[in-house]
C-alpha cells in the first residue's frame, strides 16, 4: 500500500508535466487560457442577458422574504452600530467556522466509528478508512485546527482592511437578491480559475514534494482533509481564491459571510469520501486524491478545457459524477468492473 502510494505520488507530480506537454501542443497553456477567457466571457455575457428572466421566478418566491431579512439586518446594524470591525468579524469568522466545523464534526463521528450503515453505505473508495486510522486523524485534526486559527483568522483581517479601502462592507442596505446572485456566480468563477491554476502549479514536480503532498497524504480524503495543508498552500490555494471575490466586487458582509460558508462546506463535501444523495457529487476530487493527476479545478470546467480529466472522463467514477436524486449508493447502480482473474 504504501509503496503503491509512493508510485502514484511520483506519477502525481511527474505525469501531470507529461500530461500538460501532450494535450496541449504547440500553442501551450497560453493557448488554452485564451480559450478559457473566451468561453468565462462568454458565461458573464450570458448571465446578464438572461440573468434578470432567469431570476425573475426565484424572486416571486423570494418576495415579501426579502423585506425579513431587511428588518432582521437593521436590527443586527443598529446593535452594532459603530463597530464595523467587530461586525465584520463576527460574521465572516463565526458563520464559517460553525459550518465547517458542524459539518466536520458530523462526519468524524461517522468516520471514526464507521457507523450508520446507511451513511457509510455510501462511501466512494468503499475499502478505505472504515474506521479511520485515528493517529493520522488527529495529526490531521491539529493541522488543520493550525491553518483555520492561525492562517484563515489572519486572512480575514487583511481582507477586512482590503474591503474597507474598496468600500463600505458593513452598509445598512442589504443588496438586492439578483446583484447578490450574481455576486455567487462572480466568486464561483473566480474560484474556479485560480484554484485550477495554482492547485496545479502546486504538482510541478519542484513544488509538489514540498508543499503539495502533505495534502495527497490522503489518498482517500475525509471532510476535514478540505484544508489539510501546507500553510503556503492554505493561503495561494485554498483562501486566496475565495476571499478574492468578495474584495473585487467590494461586496457586503452578508454575502461575503454566505459565499465563505458555501465554499467551506462544499469544499467539506468535495472530500467526504461519500457520496449521498441530494448532495453534491464529490466523485471529481476524490478521483483527484486517487489519482493525482486528473481533476485539478472545483467545477470542473478548466480540466476538460486542458484535457486534465481525460483518464477520469474513462472511468466509473465518472459515469456516478451525477446529483444521486435516490437512495441506492451509485457503487450498486453502477458496480467497477470485475478485475481479471474474479
Ligand atoms: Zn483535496
Ligand atoms: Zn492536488
Amino acid at each position: 500500500m504504501q509503496t503503491e502510494t509512493r508510485l502514484n505520488e511520483k506519477n502525481g507530480a511527474q505525469g501531470s508535466t507529461v500530461g500538460m506537454r501532450q494535450q496541449e501542443g504547440p500553442g501551450g497553456l497560453w493557448d488554452s487560457m485564451k480559450k478559457a477567457a473566451v468561453i468565462i466571457g462568454s458565461g458573464i455575457l450570458f448571465l446578464a442577458a438572461f440573468g434578470n428572466s432567469l431570476t425573475w421566478h426565484l424572486q416571486r418566491f423570494w418576495g415579501a422574504s426579502g423585506d425579513f431579512w431587511q428588518n432582521l439586518w437593521t436590527k443586527v446594524y443598529l446593535a452594532f452600530e459603530g463597530h464595523d470591525t467587530a461586525l465584520f468579524f463576527l460574521g465572516t469568522t463565526l458563520f464559517p467556522t460553525l459550518a465547517f466545523w458542524g459539518s466536520n464534526a458530523l462526519l468524524l463521528l461517522v468516520d471514526t466509528t464507521g457507523k450508520p450503515s446507511f451513511i457509510t453505505r455510501y462511501r466512494i473508495q468503499e475499502d478505505k478508512n472504515n474506521p479511520v486510522d485515528p493517529v493520522k486523524l488527529r495529526h490531521a485534526v491539529k493541522t488543520v485546527a493550525f491553518n483555520h486559527v492561525f492562517i484563515s483568522g489572519p486572512m480575514v483581517v487583511a481582507v477586512y482592511y482590503l474591503m474597507t479601502w474598496r468600500g463600505n462592507p458593513c452598509g445598512p442596505e442589504l443588496p438586492t437578491f439578483h446583484w447578490g446572485l450574481m455576486e455567487l456566480a462572480v466568486f464561483s468563477i473566480v474560484e474556479e480559475i485560480l484554484f485550477y491554476y495554482s492547485h496545479r502549479l502546486f504538482h510541478h514536480p519542484s513544488l509538489y514534494k514540498h508543499f503539495h503532498k502533505q495534502h495527497h497524504e490522503w489518498t482517500a480524503p475525509i471532510g476535514l482533509v478540505s484544508i489539510y495543508a501546507h500553510p503556503l498552500e492554505h493561503v495561494l490555494s485554498n483562501t486566496l481564491p475565495v476571499v478574492i471575490g468578495p474584495v473585487l466586487l467590494g461586496s457586503h458582509v452578508t454575502t461575503t459571510t454566505m459565499w465563505y460558508c458555501m465554499a467551506l462546506i462544499s469544499t467539506t463535501i468535495s472530500h467526504c469520501g461519500y457520496h449521498l444523495p441530494f448532495l453534491p457529487s464529490p466523485e471529481f476530487h476524490d478521483f483527484h486524491h486517487l489519482r493525482f493527476n486528473q481533476c485539478f479545478g472545483v467545477f470542473g470546467v478548466l480540466d476538460r478545457l486542458h484535457g486534465t480529466d481525460s483518464k477520469f472522463r474513462q472511468t466509473k467514477q465518472y459515469e456516478r459524477h451525477t446529483l444521486l436524486t435516490g437512495l441506492t449508493p451509485l457503487t450498486q447502480t453502477i458496480p467497477d468492473t470485475p478485475k481479471k482473474g474474479q
